[in-house]
């Protein structure tokens, strides 16, 4: 029986690309016939409206409080392969709820052991903050990526989120590794932009993808029509760089288990972690 790999994609950062990351890899995956789960756990509830779903009652809120189990909360999408943990704004609630509860860290990696043997894949699409919520999220998750747009401040944002996932890594979840860094709302002709881009590469090597997201209208659009950027322009550049992503992110998969990406032995196989977390300059991918 295979379990789903789950990724955190996380920066505290707001609006560097989590959401649209996070929705176009799922529908990527989903796309390449992996059984993939989208949790959004974000009050801002973007991930949901951006896969076309309309207010529901129940939705990860109440299964983060134990009101219900996170099966019940489970939605199909347009994509045979995509399901959905909506989020609604009673979310921020479990913020400040959550803080006097008992085990109030592991929530989240809980409420997902239900249905953990359903998928391949399950994707987190973090709120822009390192509260509760988040760390539920690298308690639960067997690697965190995360989304970096090349502007000034990018990497001290970055080291932050970097201490908090190695403390996580310390008490709470200590297989958590680094799926990678991806590069996003890429401007090739900006200066700021290529410079940014050659410190973050010269600083953690091979684990930032090679794949970089490129500006593209079409990536920002797709959101307002409810569909992830494959059903909206699957021509555009956002869907052949979000699809390129995906496939590298496979790779990086099947070659860390030792098959190739699509066979079945891929694809059964239980995460395994791939590396440590920790910035180190001569620290790179093992696998
Ligand atoms: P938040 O921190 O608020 O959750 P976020 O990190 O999830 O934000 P997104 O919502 O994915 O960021 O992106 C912020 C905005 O930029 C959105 O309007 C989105 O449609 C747009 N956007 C994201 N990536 C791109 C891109 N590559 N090209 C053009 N627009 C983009
Ligand atoms: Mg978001």
């Amino acid at each position: 029986m295979s379990v789903a790999r789950v990724i955190a994609v996380a920066n505290q950062k707001g609006g560097v690309g989590k959401t649209t990351t996070a929705v176009s890899v799922a529908a990527c995956l989903a796309a390449s016939e992996r059984r993939t789960l989208l949790v959004d756990l974000d009050p801002q509830g973007n991930a949901s409206s951006a896969l076309g779903e309309v207010k529901s009652t129940h939705h990860v809120y109440n299964a983060l409080m134990g009101e219900c189990e996170l099966p019940d909360v489970v939605r199909s999408t347009d994509l045979e392969y995509l399901d959905l943990v909506p989020a609604g704004p009673d979310l921020v609630g479990a913020e400040i709820e959550l803080v006097n509860t008992d085990a109030r860290e592991g929530r989240l990696k809980a409420a997902l052991a239900t249905v953990t043997d359903r998928y391949e894949y399950v994707l987190i699409d973090c709120a822009p903050s390192l509260g509760i919520l988040t760390i539920n999220a690298l308690t639960a998750a067997g690697s965190i990526l995360v989304p970096l747009q090349c502007e000034y401040y990018a990497l001290e944002g970055l080291a932050r989120l970097l201490e908090t996932t190695e403390l996580v890594r310390g008490s709470l979840n200590p297989d958590l590794v680094l799926e990678g860094i991806v590069l996003t709302m890429v401007d090739q002709r900006n200066n700021l932009s290529r410079q940014v881009e050659a410190e973050v590469r010269e600083h953690f090597a091979d684990r930032v993808f090679k794949t970089r997201i490129p500006r593209n209208v079409r990536l920002g659009e797709a959101p307002s029509h409810g569909m992830p950027i494959l059903l909206y322009d699957i021509h555009s550049r956002g869907a052949v760089a979000y699809l390129q992503l995906t496939e590298e992110l496979l790779m990086g998969h099947a070659e860390a288990e030792g098959a190739t990406p699509g066979s079945q032995e891929a694809s059964d196989q239980p995460s395994t972690p791939r590396e440590p977390l920790h910035s180190g300059d001569n620290d790179e991918r093992t696998a």
